[in-house]
């Protein structure tokens, strides 16, 4: 779990505030329903152009904005508004290191039922600084949970909702107390979701596999940056198609991906090693590849680096 680092600044109700004095009620309807929506977006500090670059800020305001439709959730902030309160929290926080901006867009009234229409929202956004939410080097021991991911019928994957993260703490939970990293969830038909906050990736014969946006998963900015980059620099073939269980056991390569988790190598999947444990050649060269391009090395797509200062 990151610790919290806030900076001093928080944007709550139309202002930027002292991030302490951004409190919200106990009877927000979000607090009571989970009725928030949230988006979680990296910033890497380029020792090079001492400067602080947003990774693909841009596709993050876009899922943001786009879900606000399944939660019926109408804000007077716009796309730009929100693109600029990301940028402006980093400026205020001073912060010359690694940070996580978090804009929620949450049901604010104070009001009884768990409805969606017609109950007001607001956003609010704060940013903390965070290294490494999970190891990205040793490779991770992972666990099939034994919690379902929701379906997409019942609460959508496809949503960031606040609500939905009772399913990934279960599971995650599950895993910690387990002696294991990290879960993977399967799907109420038995195939592979994700992980707990992340997407999977799996290598099999110099192929990469991932679960499809219909599996019951978040659809990860990492996920489409991991999908892209394994096409156009290291010319891989990537493949979208439901993954069986046992497919997990006997591949050659595993690896999570994710905002958080950035790309992190899995070494074994319950109790059972892939290869010789150690973070495989593709995951590897991916690896590389990512940590290049966010923070700003790769002129190919530096456009998806929005600078700070
Ligand atoms: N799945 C879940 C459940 C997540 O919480 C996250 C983290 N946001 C991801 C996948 C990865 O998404 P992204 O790459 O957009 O951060």
């Amino acid at each position: 779990m990151a610790e919290m680092h806030p900076g001093k600044t928080a944007y709550f109700e139309g202002e930027y505030i002292p991030v302490e004095q951004a409190k919200i009620s106990v009877m927000t309807h979000a607090f009571n329903y989970g009725t928030g929506l949230f988006e979680g977006i990296r910033g890497y500090y380029s020792a090079e152009e001492d400067n602080i670059l947003i990774f693909r800020l841009k596709e993050h305001v876009d899922r943001f904005v786009r879900n606000f439709r399944i939660l019926c959730m109408e804000i007077p902030e716009s796309f730009e508004d929100i693109e600029r309160i990301c940028i402006e929290l980093v400026r205020r926080s001073g912060f010359r290191e690694g940070v996580y901006i978090r804009p929620i867009c949450y049901k604010s009234e104070l009001s009884l039922g768990p409805t969606l229409k017609g109950v007001k929202s607001s956003l609010c956004c704060y940013v903390i600084k965070l290294g490494d939410y999970c190891d990205t080097q040793a490779g991770l021991d992972v666990a099939v949970s034994s919690w379902r991911r929701l379906s997409d019928n019942a609460i959508p994957s496809r949503v960031k909702a606040t609500g939905s993260y009772l399913n990934s703490s279960l599971a995650a939970t599950e895993a910690k107390q387990a002696g294991f990293h990290e879960a993977i969830f399967l799907r109420e038909d038995g195939t592979v979701a994700e992980g707990s906050a992340m997407n999977m990736f799996m290598v099999h014969d110099g192929k990469l596999f991932t679960t499809p946006p219909t599996a019951d998963i978040l659809v990860g900015i990492t996920r489409n940056t991991v999908i892209q980059l394994a096409r156009e620099q290291l010319g891989l073939e990537v493949i979208e198609r439901p993954i069986a269980r046992t497919e997990l056991y006997v591949c050659d390569e595993l690896f999570f991906c994710g905002t958080g988790a950035q790309v992190a190598p899995v070494r074994s999947v319950d109790r059972r090693m892939l290869r010789n444990g150690e973070p495989g050649p593709i995951t590897r060269r991916l690896q590389e590849v990512y940590f290049d391009v966010v923070q700003g090395k790769v002129p190919q797509y530096r456009h998806w680096c929005t600078s700070v200062f």
